[in-house]
């Protein structure tokens, strides 16, 4: 509310002015003071990380390699299992059964999960405090480019799905790209649909299905996937690119479907799962939402949500990605997992949203979900992320100087009913 009081008093305010002073007010409260040092990480260059494709002849890594960077998925298993060091063993820690708990009104405690990663998942980073760019990737001699230049810590997500080769994914905010990539690379091109596809149902063997209701983004995340996936992964009964307003979820689990084209693939497919017997073997979900987009609002005044004429825009974003978050609650089946992601430290989008979206899924659905503790996960990334301490729901990424990544929040949920 200051934020945009001052804003009718200071017309000529840039909106990255408008983010810093928003930022400094509500942060300042949330974080305490861990704020002025993320603060000055998120005014400074931000670092990037290299995901490499594993389905291109990747003639950058070595050189990559040799300038210091590290993959620090397999760094991060390194830590964790000095011992196995060399190939990547299913992740079980200690499970504590007493603690397995729904999340009603949004406390109780985690459930830990277990992580299996695929080693085709690799992502390069140059060393803490070491602030080297990378140069354009190259493309191989089939026109394949060699890597995706991302926030590292928007891998995170991506992993903490645990998304195994037979797994059915949907990924509902999907563009440009990064993250359904990254779900890609589990892929292995000898799995090729000729290969895999089995008689009667062909969506049983690993399915992506990529949305965002901006269609000119859903061009860009085309142009993306076909730049990095061979033409053999890119068949429909692999993957499908809708671009649909991801809400509408929500009215197909209110039956009211013949709204919007039940004869559209998505629905299509959602119907599919919900009312026969062709229910995937695992359907995991990655809401990965608007929101704050908290470098970009004070880097950028293109395109920023801090401007004076995206106030109610910005003002509804929690509503909207509660919205998200339960329509990607509704088309997981029972037993599916949903991982809720963000790159803004803002608790408002981020923990409150989980909170309202669980609520209004056990009151509305009387759907019970369950919160899958990351703890595991920020053990072993610990050494390349700073994560935020004792949050209360969910982890989150923190930026500072020495490893400028992030901010990114994630919180997964399990749906039991
Ligand atoms: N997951 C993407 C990646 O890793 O590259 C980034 C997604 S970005 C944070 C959020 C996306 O949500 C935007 O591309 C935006 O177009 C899309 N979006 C906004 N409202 C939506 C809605 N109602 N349904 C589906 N997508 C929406």
């Amino acid at each position: 509310g200051e934020a945009v009081l001052r804003a009718a008093t200071h017309p000529k305010q840039p909106p990255t002015r408008m983010a810093l002073q928003h930022f400094d007010a509500t942060y300042s409260a949330q974080l305490g003071a861990l704020w002025p040092s993320i603060r000055v990480a998120l005014l400074s260059e931000r670092k990037y990380g290299a995901l490499l494709n594993h389905f291109a002849h990747n003639l950058d890594v070595e050189e990559l390699q040799a300038r210091g960077c590290k993959d620090f998925i397999s760094n991060g298993e390194a830590f964790m299992f000095p011992a196995s060091a060399d190939h990547r063993s299913e992740f079980r820690p200690e499970e504590d059964s007493s603690s397995v708990s729904t999340v009603n009104h949004g406390g109780g405690s985690q459930q830990p999960s277990s992580l299996r990663l695929s080693p085709n998942i690799r992502c390069l980073v140059f060393p803490r405090g070491d602030v080297t760019r990378f140069r354009p990737a190259r493309p191989d001699k089939f026109g394949l480019l060699s890597y995706y230049l991302l926030d590292a810590a928007s891998i995170l997500p991506c992993l903490a799905l645990d998304v195994q080769e037979s797994h059915t994914v949907l990924d509902l905010c999907a563009a440009p790209g990064g993250k359904a990539l990254a779900l890609l690379q589990t892929q292995s091109v000898s799995e090729c649909p000729a290969l895999s596809r089995s008689s009667s149902n062909s969506i049983q063997s690993g399915f992506l299905c990529a949305n965002d209701s901006s269609v000119s983004r859903t061009s860009r995340l085309k142009r993306v996937l076909h730049s990095y996936v061979p033409k053999a992964l890119l068949t429909d009964d692999k993957l499908r690119i809708t671009s649909f307003d991801g809400t509408i979820w929500g009215e197909i689990e209110r039956n009211s479907f013949d709204r919007v084209s039940s004869g559209h693939p998505i629905i299509f497919i959602l119907l599919l799962w919900r009312h026969t017997n062709l229910i995937p073997a695992s359907l995991q979900v990655l809401v990965d939402v608007p929101c704050n987009t908290d470098r970009h609002s004070l880097m950028e005044n293109d395109n920023n949500i801090f401007s004076r004429s995206r106030i109610g825009e910005r003002r509804s974003l929690p509503k909207l990605q509660a919205e998200l978050l339960l329509a990607g609650i509704l088309a997981a089946c029972p037993g599916g997992d949903v991982l809720y992601s963000t790159c803004t430290l803002s608790a408002n989008q981020n923990q409150a949203v989980v909170q309202q979206a669980v609520q209004l899924a056990e009151e509305q659905h009387g759907i019970q979900l369950q919160v899958i503790s990351l703890c595991p996960l920020t053990q072993m990334f610990s050494n390349t992320f700073h994560f935020a301490p004792n949050l209360h729901l969910g982890e989150m990424v923190i930026p500072h100087l020495a490893a400028n990544f992030g901010p990114i929040y994630l919180c997964k949920l399990r749906r039991l009913t």
